[in-house]
């Protein structure tokens, strides 16, 4: 029988809900400290094997490595910027001050316009001054007690008015799209209620053991995409070592982590699954063909085996944060 053939994750994009293209694929790049330096090298090898849209984010640190590599990759003739699809974040800690954050993003990226500009959290920090944070702030600002340093009179929808504002302003070209991560519906609701321009994006974690059912249902009548952060588990990869993925990789005859992308591909939302390893890079681009039925079963494992990997501190703090997963 021939084989049949599928494109590549990275041959696949999906539309925003303003008409802005965006490829469902896209690397990660919330390297620990000590790999942070490696990601220049990731991007470049991502672009290489076809990818076209990087996820980052003001407190990752990985921007100014993110910037070499867009730059290089301009100078050798490999890309031009306006084929690349760049994710940065709002981090709580400028949450009253996006136009900062903003700026701070496209400096260290070295390039003019972002594609995406996400609200990282909807919390509000206070700024701390910080010579080893992310441009001299604490990323985690903590009191004396050694408590998260919340603003507490901070409303976290300033943020999201902020972002629009920018985004309205014809003469205003630093963003062709806005979103959010790390909403639950409750927070969406009242963004669509409070706010002109409905977000095209909610990143969250997202894998078969944390399937969002409510929000998927939510974004998809509202037309909001999600891209899932986390998808092979996050530090270690435990996911790809999860016997149930596993088995469906042998169905598939392809890599677990395939699998894992492909689970989000397949539904119409967008992945970004980090590494700093080549071979990884290229090889976790294959498209499995998964059925509705595998994609249920998959998705089951968030009923009968639940798991949230990213249990930040302030996770407490958004009320409804846990959607389907396990309580934090
Ligand atoms: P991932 O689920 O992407 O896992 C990353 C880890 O998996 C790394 O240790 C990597 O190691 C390893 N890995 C990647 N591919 C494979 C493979 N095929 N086989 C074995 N190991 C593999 O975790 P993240 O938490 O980083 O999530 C991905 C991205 O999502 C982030 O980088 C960031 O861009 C975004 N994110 C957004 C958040 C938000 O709040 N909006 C929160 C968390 C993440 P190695 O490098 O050695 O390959």
């Amino acid at each position: 029988m021939a084989e049949m053939l599928h494109p590549k994750l990275t041959e696949i994009s999906f539309l925003l809900n303003n008409g802005v293209r965006m490829p469902a694929i896209g690397l990660g790049t919330a390297n620990p400290p000590e790999k942070l330096a490696e990601t220049k090298q990731a991007v470049k090898a991502a672009v290489k094997a076809g990818y076209r849209h990087i996820d980052t984010a003001w407190a990752y640190g990985s921007e100014p490595f993110v910037g070499e590599a867009i730059k290089e990759l301009i100078e050798e003739g490999v890309i031009k910027r306006e084929d690349l699809f760049i994710t940065t974040k709002v981090w709580p800690v400028l949450w009253d001050d996006v136009d900062r954050s903003l700026n701070e993003s496209l400096k260290s990226l070295g390039i003019e316009y972002v594609d995406l500009l996400l609200q990282h959290w909807p919390i509000c920090y206070n700024r701390r001054n910080d010579p080893h944070g992310i441009n001299g702030l604490s990323r985690n600002p903590v009191r004396e007690d050694g408590s998260p340093d919340y603003n507490e009179s901070g409303d976290w929808i300033e943020t999201y008015k902020q972002m629009e504002k920018i985004y309205s302003d014809p003469k205003d070209k630093r963003v062709r799209a806005i979103g959010v991560s790390n909403f639950p519906v409750e927070y969406l609701e009242r963004v669509l209620k409070e706010c002109n321009v409905k977000p095209a994006m909610n990143q969250v974690e997202m894998h078969p053991r944390l399937p969002q059912f409510e929000l998927n249902k939510f974004c998809h009548e509202k037309n909001i995409k999600l891209t899932a952060y986390s998808p092979v588990g996050s530090h270690g990869a435990p996911l790809v070592d999860y016997p149930p993925i596993q088995k469906m990789a042998e169905k598939y005859n392809i890599a677990t982590s395939d699998i894992l992308t492909s689970y989000h591909v397949r539904q119409g939302s967008f992945v970004v699954p980090r590494s700093v390893n080549s071979v990884r890079i290229a090889s976790n681009i294959e498209f499995a063909p998964l059925t509705k039925e595998d994609i249920d079963k998959l998705s089951d494992l968030g009923r009968t085996d639940p798991k949230r990997y990213i249990n930040e501190e302030w996770n407490k703090v958004v009320p409804g944060f846990t959607g389907t997963g396990p309580p934090v």
